[in-house]
């Protein structure tokens, strides 16, 4: 059968097991990002569209060409969230507590929407998790930022990363090095597509997200942003290098590194999988001291991080820890209701099973050629093969008040008094 509908182009549906995967890592993530101190913020989808291009930045790909943007009933511009760090420090300001107490340590864990072009680990809408530190100027908050980062990374299995990382110092580096670029380029401009012409007039840094391989070799030997770094930035560099080298964690320094959103000042970082080819990087994330005081907030300094979910899981070797499974069989429709009974007595016993009852009472016979099949598919399925059974349920048990216990990796059964079920359960689970 031809559906009829079908997921807008770039969107996607996720089901179970998958889905069981992202809820276990974003618990790890929720676990690890607790115990540095972040607490969880939920911002709307939905903001005003002004919010990104002030911050994001008007001649970023982003904001001129993957913004969701339109108009609602009222004719006042909306736009999808296409990341949340604006969304955040939007926030933070509206309520007030930008000029509260410090450190203010936030994470966010949801959707993102860029129109972009859908490829392998390239969606229209697409999750991020990122963290977010407020209030700390010094090279300690890039420090705490990086080990908790490197702390959930591990936690999920990786153990190869490295950071990649550079310093884009500040507005003035920029403007400086900006130029340079432009100088550097200009000679060759003549060759560019159009899309890089409009890059190399109205904001040169935005080149490096081109893709043309010759644009690439110019870019290999242009100035860097570290040829126009201030000496306070460069301290700071020195600094946050050093604190990373005591804390372990990996850096590459990356002097060409410079990211694709504007609002940036000092440190900038990538962790990229080679498993995701070279252009793909699993998060990004950096230093930006500006953004909230050009919100019209107070000049408060902040650093934080996003990680692309969907990349994230595509190459985390995480699996979430197998979980027993139960199906309860009833004999037919007069042992239905007692199925469900024992049901919850099984659930009760057995946290963290899962536990079914065959509600379609299609007889022993398919009911346990069911839970045959689900036995073959129990890895990816996430069951552990140690911990499945099936609960017979027939007119002689109910009569009884027995039940019979199979389990399905040795294929033993035995009938004991529905009393004992909990024990046995209790029991089943520990083997
Ligand atoms: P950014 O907000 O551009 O710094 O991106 C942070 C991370 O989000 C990237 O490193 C990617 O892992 C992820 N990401 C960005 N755009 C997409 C997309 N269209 N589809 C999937 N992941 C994305």
């Amino acid at each position: 059968m031809t559906p009829q509908y079908r997921a807008v182009k770039g969107t996607r549906d996720l089901f179970p097991p998958e889905t069981e995967r992202w809820a276990a890592a974003e618990s790890v993530c929720r676990e690890v990002f607790r115990a540095h101190g972040f607490g969880p913020i939920r911002t709307p989808i939905l903001e005003h569209t002004e919010l990104f291009t002030r911050s994001v930045g008007e001649t970023t790909d982003i904001v001129y060409k993957e913004m969701y943007t339109f108009p609602d009933r009222r004719g006042r511009s909306l736009t999808l969230r296409p990341e949340n760090t604006a969304g955040v420090a939007r926030a933070v300001i509206e309520k007030g507590i930008a000029t509260g107490p410090m450190p203010l340590r936030l994470y966010y864990v949801g959707p993102q929407f860029r129109y972009e072009r859908p490829q392998a680990g390239r969606y229209r809408e697409f999750g991020q998790i990122g963290a977010e530190l407020f209030g700390v100027a010094g090279p300690a908050g890039e420090a705490e930022l990086l080990e908790m980062l490197f702390a959930f990374l591990k936690a999920l299995g990786f153990v190869n990363l490295s950071v990649s990382i550079n310093s884009v110092g500040t507005a003035a580096t920029r403007s400086a090095f900006s130029e340079a670029l432009r100088r550097h380029l200009a000679a060759h401009a003549a060759a560019f597509s159009e899309e890089d012409r409009r890059r190399l007039s109205e904001n040169p840094l935005r080149l490096f997200e081109s893709k043309d391989p010759s644009v690439r070799a110019l870019l290999s030997d242009a100035p860097t942003p570290r040829d126009f770094l201030d000496e306070e930035s460069g301290r700071h560099h020195e600094e946050v290098l050093r604190l990373l080298g005591e804390a372990g964690i990996p850096c590459e320094e990356n002097p060409s590194l410079v990211r694709g959103l504007d609002y940036y000042t000092r440190t900038v970082f990538e962790v990229l999988s080679k498993e995701l080819g070279a252009q793909d990087a699993i998060l990004g994330g950096g230093r930006y001291d500006n953004l909230v005081e050009s919100l019209g907030g107070p000049a408060l300094p902040a650093v934080g991080f996003a990680i692309g979910e969907d990349r994230l899981l595509q190459v985390a070797p995480f699996r979430p820890p197998a979980a027993g499974w139960v199906l309860v069989l009833p004999q037919g429709p007069e042992e239905l209701s007692e199925a469900l009974r024992v049901a919850a007595e099984v659930r009760l016993a057995a946290p963290g099973s899962s536990v079914e009852v065959d509600l379609l009472a299609r007889g022993f016979r398919k009911g346990l050629s069911r839970a045959g099949l689900i036995y073959d598919e129990a890895v990816a399925r996430g069951y552990d093969r140690e911990r499945m059974f099936v609960v017979l349920l027939g007119a002689d048990e109910k009569a009884a008040g027995t039940v019979t216990w199979k389990n399905l990796a040795t294929g033993e059964q035995e009938t004991f008094p529905r009393w004992e079920l909990s024990r046995r359960v209790g029991a089943g689970r520990q083997a």
